[in-house]
């Protein structure tokens, strides 16, 4: 089966994501996000994180998978949790460029560390602005 469809609140069978080359599958995330009518600013950037988080759990990453659980026994959905995980993705994305640039940063935390303290509360405070941390380097939302 080729998977011609996505949808953030159902998981897809790995072996059909993975089936798919990655530009495809941001197609799918894209093209999920504007049936549902969700209007993201940064939707590339949006869908590519998606399918950054969906690769981690199609690989079947231990951490990720746990969050992906504990995350919605907290109350999420399965999409608001892929992107509670994106927000990770994007934190470490941050703080590895931060302390490859900045003098005297502290050592990052493993990801798989960051994504098991990440919980729902976490992420609601975060505001799901994830992409503005990539767009705006530097910058805090709050
Ligand atoms: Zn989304």
């Amino acid at each position: 089966m080729r998977l011609t469809e996505y949808d953030a609140d159902v998981a897809a069978p790995a072996s059909e994501w993975l089936a798919l080359d990655e530009a495809e599958r941001v197609l799918l995330v894209e093209a999920y996000h504007r049936r549902l009518g969700i209007d993201h600013p940064q939707l590339k950037l949006h869908a590519t994180l998606h399918t950054v988080v969906e690769n981690q759990v199609a690989a079947r990453e231990p951490e990720v998978l746990d969050a992906f659980a504990r995350l919605q026994r907290e109350g999420l959905t399965r999409h608001e949790a892929v992107h509670a995980i994106g927000l990770a993705v994007v934190e470490q994305m941050v703080e590895v460029f931060k302390s490859r640039t900045v003098a005297g940063s502290p050592p990052v935390m493993p990801y798989g560390e960051r994504v098991r303290q990440l919980t729902a509360e976490v992420w609601r405070r975060s505001g799901d602005r994830a992409e503005e941390q990539l767009t705006a380097p530097g910058s805090d939302t709050d």
